[in-house]
């Protein structure tokens, strides 16, 4: 069964079509022809993920699921959260997006944040919903250099390390989008079996 995937990350693609390998045949939006400038303008990462998905469904008839992340700071009243990606402007550049939330957080004591990603799955006609959250607290300047994002200024709870100073597959282990993807990958299997 043909399970469209509402990305143009190809990364992303690779990484779920790893986790869920089984009778869903995960596709690209330019598998099925769709280079649309899908939609997302809801205030939430549920609303997002939603809207994405049900765009996919309406349009072009699959399957599919959709995913949004955020950091959320709570120091910062849970922003930049649905900006995360062009939280400094259009140009959706990390550089400028670390340094404006260094900047807001300079002499802040409370550095608490969680990185959140929600991930909309149409299936048979049914709307369901996965969460993978992990909570930690920004760094006053950046450490390291793997990952992407806001991962140098991110430490999560427990570690000495910032997410860009881990290696990807210990990342992936606790992280938002690792929880939230291995959810969805039970969910299909379970779905598979019945
Ligand atoms: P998206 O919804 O996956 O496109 O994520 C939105 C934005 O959140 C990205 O452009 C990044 O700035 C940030 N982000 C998402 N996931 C991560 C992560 O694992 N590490 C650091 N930043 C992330």
């Amino acid at each position: 069964m043909k399970l469209v995937f509402a990305t143009n990350n190809t990364h992303k693609l690779e990484e779920i079509s790893r986790l869920l390998k089984g009778k869903h045949e995960i596709i690209s939006l330019a598998t099925i022809g769709c280079h649309d400038d899908i939609p997302e303008d809801q205030n939430t990462l549920e609303g997002n993920a939603l809207q994405k998905a049900r765009y996919i469904k309406e349009h072009f008839g699959y399957d599919c699921f959709a995913d949004d992340t955020g950091l959320e700071v709570e120091a910062l009243d849970n922003r930049p959260g649905i900006y995360s990606a062009r939280y400094a402007g259009p140009a959706k550049d990390s550089l400028e997006n670390m340094k404006k939330v260094m900047s807001e957080m300079e002499g802040q004591k409370n550095r608490k944040a969680c990185f959140r990603t929600v991930i909309a799955l149409i299936l048979n006609g049914q709307e369901h919903l996965f969460e993978g959250r992990v909570d930690g607290e920004i760094l006053p300047q950046q450490q390291g250099e793997a990952g992407f994002g806001y991962d140098p200024i991110f430490r999560p709870e427990g570690y000495r390390e910032s997410f860009a100073e881990m290696p990807m597959e210990e990342k992936n282990k606790i992280s938002h989008r690792g929880k939230a993807t291995r959810q969805l990958a039970e969910f299909l299997k379970t779905a598979e079996r019945n």
